[in-house]
């Protein structure tokens, strides 16, 4: 029924077929040996000088037929501080015109060297639904916040992460693994099950399908919208739907390559002891333009 009703929305997606064991450095794969341009090092996380653990490389190339070329060639890498190390973040809260602050945290997305420069770090994005709640011109002002290098790797374009597409063309540079407080076996990504997918209920609701509020919280509804780790479909999110805006064009990043979720039939250990799930988007205009960021259950 529900299925009926979203049938316009349906995306093939796919689990990964997964293998224990090393292989070529261009390969699919969790942890392990990479593709390195010459002259390159490891990734070594700016903030606590850890190395950063490869979470995913995708070989663009390899993924099935009917994705051919939608997301670009070449491979994706994808690597994040997991270290503890706290780092010191701003975050804004809005002063009232009365005095007086707003309880709202609207941002956290600034780190320490900007933080000691200026009180501006970006722009506060209120949704209109917030502006109204606040009355007259709400002044921003920092706070001082703690946050751990982990979880600042959770969020998009932020420092404690590195995301890129690269053309493994040219002299290949073979880099060991350097030695990480936690190891993962090295695991690749060998074939790919295809699978149906749907938008989560809210998603739906943005491609104008209209849901009663029976349907919205039905299993059936739930269980089409899957979870786990996937290559494209929808993205099945823990929290709101929030695509981060392209650096470049400031579109949604919504074209959907990947979603990382521990479960029973866990491939990835990321995010944290199973606590998120983390999305890899892009820029469908700019497609060097890839996100990695997680949401927490
Ligand atoms: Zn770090
Ligand atoms: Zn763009």
């Amino acid at each position: 029924m529900v299925k009926n009703q979203l049938s316009d929305l349906k995306r093939q997606a796919w689990k990964p077929i997964i293998l224990d064991g090393e292989s070529t450095l261009d390969a699919s794969k969790t942890s392990g040996k990479v593709w390195f341009f010459n002259g390159e090092t490891w990734p070594v996380c700016p903030n606590c000088q850890n190395p950063m653990r490869l979470v995913l490389q995708l070989n663009l190339q390899q993924l099935p037929d009917s994705l051919e070329e939608i997301f670009g060639s070449g491979l994706l890498q994808l690597f994040c501080c997991e270290s503890n190390f706290e780092i010191k973040t701003g975050s804004f809260t809005l002063r009232e015109p009365m005095g007086g602050y707003s309880d709202r945290v609207i941002c956290i997305t600034a780190y320490e060297d900007e933080f000691s420069e200026t009180t501006v770090i970006e722009t506060s994005e209120l949704s209109e639904e917030e502006s109204e709640l606040i009355p007259g011109n709400p002044e921003p002002i920092l706070e001082e916040l703690i946050d751990t290098c982990w979880m600042q790797a959770c969020k998009a374009f932020s420092t404690s992460q590195v995301i890129r597409i690269i053309q493994p063309k040219g002299e290949v540079n073979h880099v060991e693994v350097p030695d990480m407080e936690k190891t993962f076996p090295t695991k690749l990504i060998v074939g790919w099950e295809e699978i149906e997918d749907y938008p989560c209920p809210d998603e739906a609701e943005q491609y104008g399908i209209l849901l009663s509020d029976e349907d919205k919280v039905s299993s059936e509804f739930i269980l089409l919208n899957n979870v786990g780790d996937k290559l494209a479909g929808w993205p099945c999110w823990a929290q709101n739907i929030d695509y981060p805006k392209c650096p470049l064009c400031k579109q949604k990043m919504d074209q959907f390559i990947f979603q990382l979720e521990e479960c029973e039939t866990t491939n990835f250990p990321y995010p944290h002891s199973g606590l998120g799930v983390g999305y890899i988007v892009q820029c469908s205009t700019h497609k060097k333009q890839v996100a990695f960021f997680c949401q927490f259950t």
